[in-house]
C-alpha cells in the first residue's frame, strides 16, 4: 500500500493530492500535467482520508480559498 502524497503543482502552485508511486497528475486549476516525482511534495499521508483532512488543513491556514 503506496502513501498519498500533497503535491503544489509546478506551474501554478495549486495544491492537490497524488497518489505515491504515481508519474504525473492533471493539475485540477490549470489542467497542467504534473511530474509527481518533480513537483514539490508539501506533506504525506497513509491514506486519502488523512491527505484530504491535511489539503484541508492547508488551504485553511494559506487562505487558498481565492484560487
Ligand atoms: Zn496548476
Amino acid at each position: 500500500m503506496g502513501s498519498t502524497l500533497i503535491i503544489a503543482c509546478t506551474r501554478c502552485g495549486g495544491l492537490f493530492l497524488a497518489a505515491d508511486g504515481q508519474k504525473t497528475r492533471t493539475c485540477p486549476y490549470c489542467s497542467t500535467r504534473v511530474d509527481v516525482r518533480k513537483a514539490k511534495q508539501v506533506a504525506s499521508a497513509k491514506s486519502a482520508f488523512e491527505a484530504s483532512e491535511i489539503l484541508r488543513d492547508i488551504k485553511s491556514k494559506k487562505g487558498f480559498s481565492r484560487e
